[in-house]
């Protein structure tokens, strides 16, 4: 794990990404204030390398014009655990049983990953009990996450899950979609090699 300094242009990236993902609505309201403290550069090579075996699994089940090409994005994750994460990397089977099943969840606006900072719901900060004061400490990552074929969603059930899950089902993500009953767009993978922070 790497600091990276102010001046640098990763570090810029994602301090602006970071701001422009500060997206709010009622369920998560701008952070008041919030200075961004350090940001690190995770090094995993590991990691990396059953990432990008991964892609290759899902380029060659992805049969269209662009056979070739694995959709990725920057997502967002808010845990507790954040520390465990860039040591031992994502764990499917320790992750929680969410909205849409057992799966790593994941948020392209960083002020709802923020919420889940903490722990999400009955967990604010401590001395302010807000999910949105700028003064304590939280940690987030922000991580490279392999979509490929996504089944969207626009309403939560668990079952939905294994609409991904299931045998040769042809997905390899589900995307709860910004909505009428979604307030924040979220993508959740259910094989941890999907992800590198
Ligand atoms: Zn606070």
């Amino acid at each position: 794990m790497e600091e990276l300094i102010s001046s640098e242009s990763d570090y810029q990236f994602v301090e602006n990404h970071m701001r422009e993902m500060m997206n709010t609505n009622p369920w998560n309201p701008e952070l008041t204030g919030f200075i961004i403290g350090k940001i690190y550069r995770i090094n995993h090579p590991e990691i990396w390398k059953k990432y990008v075996e991964r892609k290759k699994e899902i380029a060659a089940e992805v049969v269209d014009e662009n056979e070739t090409f694995v959709k990725e994005l920057r997502l967002y994750h808010g845990s507790p655990y954040v520390e465990k994460i860039v040591a031992e990397g994502f764990r499917i089977d320790e992750s929680k049983n969410g909205h849409f099943g057992r799966g790593i969840y994941f948020a392209e606006d960083s002020s709802k990953s923020n919420y889940y900072t903490l722990g999400g719901s009955g967990n604010p900060c401590p001395v302010h009990k807000t999910y949105t004061c700028g003064e304590c400490e939280r940690k987030m990552l922000l991580c490279i996450v392999a979509l490929g074929k996504q089944h969207v969603v626009e309403k939560f059930g668990s079952e939905q899950a294994n609409c991904v899950t299931k045998r040769n089902s042809g997905y390899h993500t589900l995307r709860g979609a910004k909505g009428r009953s979604i307030d924040n767009t979220e993508h959740i993978i259910y094989d941890q090699r999907q992800v590198c922070t």
